[in-house]
């Protein structure tokens, strides 16, 4: 398949989604998730009208980055090890797995500018999860007031991987719910109105919860021949 093709019946779910819940597909930024594929098939989806990539590792992110187009958008979605901020930094547009004290510290020393984050949360509590606890959310971002070089623009999470639909639209509902309470703080360095949320298999109750950022792979860059 043709990643217009897989778009084509993307933007269709998107628009039943939010047709239930009264919302604009305007509102939804579909980030491509190009971790699996080739560069080809990158520029493939950049030229389908996906102006924003996500990658998670360091790696596939430089390769990609070196071949495609300069207006695009890049996510960084993947666990961040401190050690690696000083080679991502100036590359990346958003990073989505901010979770730690240590890692904020990091990425404030090394950005020259203020970088857009997401701080990344483990509603459902799996341990196999990375994220902070919905408790130590708050905390977490009211310390990050005194780091200039980090504006949190949202927070971001992965539903548990489980047939069990309800389970899926709670943790997106909890998300949502807590990045409520942060917004009505109108903290400066926290304008905290994005939601990351939604993968291939849980996109569509994302958006009925309220996502503004839905992370798409393989629905959309697979599967292809090659
Ligand atoms: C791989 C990945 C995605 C995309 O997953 P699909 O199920 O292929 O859509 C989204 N978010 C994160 C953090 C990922 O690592």
């Amino acid at each position: 398949m043709k990643v217009v093709e897989n778009l084509a019946g993307i933007r269709t779910k998107i628009e039943q989604a939010c047709d239930r819940v009264d919302r604009s597909p305007n509102d939804i930024t579909i980030i491509g998730v190009t971790k699996y594929v080739t560069i080809d098939r990158a520029k493939e989806t950049f030229a389908a009208g996906i102006t924003n990539l996500g990658e998670n590792r360091l790696e596939g992110l430089l390769e990609k980055q070196a071949e495609l187009e300069q207006d695009v958008h890049w996510h960084f979605i993947g666990s961040l090890q401190s050690r690696k901020v000083k080679d991502i930094i100036d590359k990346v547009d958003f990073i989505h797995s901010l979770d730690r004290q240590s890692l904020a510290k990091e990425i404030n020393k090394r950005a020259s500018k203020q970088t857009p984050c997401f701080v990344q949360v483990n509603i459902s509590g799996e341990t196999s999860k990375h994220g902070l606890t919905k408790d130590e959310v708050i905390p977490f971002i009211e310390k990050l007031a005194s780091y200039p070089h980090i504006q949190v623009v949202g927070l971001m999470t992965m539903a548990p991987f489980t047939e069990d639909e309800a389970l899926i639209r709670n943790t997106f509902r909890e998300l949502r719910l807590l990045r409520d309470k942060i917004m009505a703080n109108n903290w400066q360095h926290a304008p905290c109105s994005f939601l990351s949320m939604g993968m291939s298999n849980d996109y569509m109750i994302a958006i009925e919860e309220g996502a503004t950022h839905i992370r798409i792979g393989s629905e959309l860059v697979g599967p292809y021949d090659n």
